[in-house]
């Protein structure tokens, strides 16, 4: 067996088939970034925690800040939120599993599983696929909030997010606009800048990302659209989708239906997400379709939709 994409899906999948006694290769492409993951803000909601558990992992060993307000737009909002250190917690989720960098030859393998994220390098392609791009830094000291901030841009946001040790991830992604043009014009990229990357977010939702199983290949994560399309996050959603392949491991159809069923606020996200991009005024209707209650938002939930809404309608 394959599998394709070290990332964090990819890495949990492997390492758990190596200990259920499969023989197992795992591919990834040579270092991308200097953090040597895929470009990624690290901040995780509020399930991380107990996912992490359910898997016998100890969460607290990746948090390196909890938060329980952020500011939008210079307000405080009550939530529950932590950032985290992603490249530690998926050289955890690998194991002892090793990571090849040349390339996969699928015909080689009985199943090969697509870990690959934006790339879905070995599934067929999406037909009416939806991928924003994104840009980020890391930077260190500067005058930054020691609280995660999100401030709206043209089309998207941007956010500054505490690493801690005086560092923060600033970054900003745009459904209309290059996020490069947009980043330096919301006052969070001050300081020195240690790292850069730009990259790309599937918003298209698993609704529009099927097939999740193509013969011998199988998807996982953000390969299949487990991403929340108007906010961005997906950590916790990869892990939740490998947990269903390896419950539904032989059986495509329980999978495919499994992952349908984990995520309906990715589909609520992705209509609203689809309206805007219609360019459509919000409307008040909209806001109860938006669940935030994953980031521990303590703002009415109309409100926080709200915000969110206004995000997009720039
Ligand atoms: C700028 C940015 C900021 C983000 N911030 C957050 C955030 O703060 N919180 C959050 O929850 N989510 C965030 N996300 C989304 C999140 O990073 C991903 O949804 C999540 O990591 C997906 O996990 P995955 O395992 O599916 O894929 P990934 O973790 O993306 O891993 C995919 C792996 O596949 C590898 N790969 C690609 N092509 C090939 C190939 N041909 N062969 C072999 N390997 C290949 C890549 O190198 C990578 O290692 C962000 C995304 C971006 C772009």
């Amino acid at each position: 067996m394959a599998v394709a994409g070290a990332g964090v899906a990819g890495s949990y999948l492997a390492f758990r088939l190596l200990d259920a006694g499969y023989a197992v290769d795992l591919y990834d492409l040579p270092a991308q970034t200097a953090c040597g993951t895929a470009p990624c803000a690290w901040m995780a909601t509020r399930d991380f925690s107990a996912v992490l558990e359910a898997e016998g992992f100890e969460p607290e060993k990746y948090v390196t800040a909890r938060f329980d307000v952020f500011l939008l737009q210079g307000q405080r909002v009550g939530a529950d939120l932590m950032t985290i250190d992603k490249p530690a917690l998926v050289a955890d989720l690998r194991g002892g599993a090793e990571v090849r960098t040349g390339p996969l030859d699928p015909a080689g393998y009985d199943r090969v599983i697509d870990a690959t994220g934006t790339a879905r390098a070995c599934l067929p392609p999406i037909a009416a696929d939806d991928l924003c791009r994104c840009v980020q830094f890391r930077v260190r000291d500067g005058s930054g909030e020691a609280l995660p901030a999100v401030r709206y841009v043209r089309g998207g946001y941007a956010w500054s997010f505490p690493l801690g040790g005086g560092e923060r991830h600033v970054g900003c992604l745009s459904h209309l606009a290059d996020p490069v043009g947009l980043v330096g014009k919301t006052g969070f990229l001050d300081g020195e800048r240690l790292c850069g990357c730009r990259g790309r977010l599937r918003v298209t939702s698993p609704y529009g990302a099927l097939p999740f199983v193509s013969g011998n290949v199988w998807g996982v994560g953000e390969a299949i659209g487990c991403v929340y399309p108007l906010v961005g996050d997906g950590i916790v959603p990869a892990l939740v989708s490998a947990r269903l392949l390896l419950d539904h491991f032989d059986d495509p159809a329980g999978y495919t239906q499994a992952v349908l069923d984990a995520f309906p606020a990715m589909q609520q996200e992705r209509t609203v997400l689809e309206r805007m991009k219609d360019g459509r005024r919000p409307s008040p209707a909209w806001l109860a379709e938006v669940d935030t209650s994953r980031l521990g938002i303590r703002v009415g939930v109309a409100s926080a939709a709200g915000l969110l809404l206004k995000m997009l309608a720039r």
